[in-house]
């Protein structure tokens, strides 16, 4: 109930959650939500920075994410309030965090009234998502995302803005991900009841991102007011 006037009030700042199963279109959703003025926070993005620049947390992070499991709540609050501290005023949008009740819990205790507003859960079927990411490829530095079925790059191999290569993930094989879905079943899909229950919650269904887009982008429209 108490999140109800922050969600009708379109001039309120968008503080927004993408959330949904591995594969399921978060970084996707992201790079389309650019054309907005809006801070993206990838806690995937800054965990595999932080193992490219080799950091006693990348060590750490560098197995976790191997292994399809997480990494603790309490460093992953660290980590995700010290990037929002920057962006504090501005629309924000996190992507893969809160990815546990605990998190949940934590963060909205930390920012109190200027915690999550809206929680988009993407809703795509298990069947489509192993395929997906076994297509994925990523350029590290930025996170953009293209997959070869239905958003390759430019030039086959190459991010579209540097030219530079691209690779796939090491968790994006078989046997990861199914982990990595199991995680998401044991700890972060019943963070969905967390956010019902404070009415935060939003889900949009489809198969493609063609088909979640202009669903998700009426439901910030709607919300939110951008200058
Ligand atoms: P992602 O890029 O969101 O798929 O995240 C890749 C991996 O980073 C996950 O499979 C986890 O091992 C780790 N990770 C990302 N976000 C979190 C989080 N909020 N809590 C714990 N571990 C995380």
């Amino acid at each position: 109930m108490r999140y109800t006037s922050i969600l009708n009030a379109s001039t309120k700042n968008m503080r927004l959650l993408l959330f949904g199963k591995p594969g399921s279109g978060k970084g996707t959703m992201s790079q389309k939500l650019q054309s907005y003025d809006v801070n993206i926070l990838s806690a995937g993005d800054i965990l595999r920075k932080n193992v490219r620049m080799g950091t006693p947390l990348g060590q750490k992070a560098d197995k976790v994410i191997k292994q399809g499991s997480l990494l603790p709540d309490d460093v992953m609050l660290k980590l995700l309030t010290s990037e929002l501290e920057k962006v504090h005023d501005y629309h924000w949008i996190l992507d893969g965090f809160p990815r546990t009740i605990g998190q949940g819990q934590l963060l909205d205790k930390q920012l109190e009234s200027n915690s999550i507003n809206l929680v988009i859960n993407l809703d795509v079927p298990d069947s489509i998502i192993l395929d997906r990411i076994q297509q994925r490829w990523i350029h590290e530095k930025s996170g953009r995302v293209y997959n070869l079925g239905y958003n390759p790059p430019k030039v086959a191999g190459k991010d579209d803005v540097t030219g530079e290569a691209l690779t796939q993930r090491d968790d994006d094989n078989v046997d990861t991900f199914k982990t990595r879905l199991n995680t998401y079943r044991s700890h972060t899909e019943p963070l969905l009841e967390y956010y019902q229950s404070s009415n935060r919650l939003e889900t949009v269904s489809g198969k493609t991102s063609d088909e979640i887009w202009p669903q998700l982008n009426d439901l910030i429209k709607n919300k939110f007011s951008f200058s």
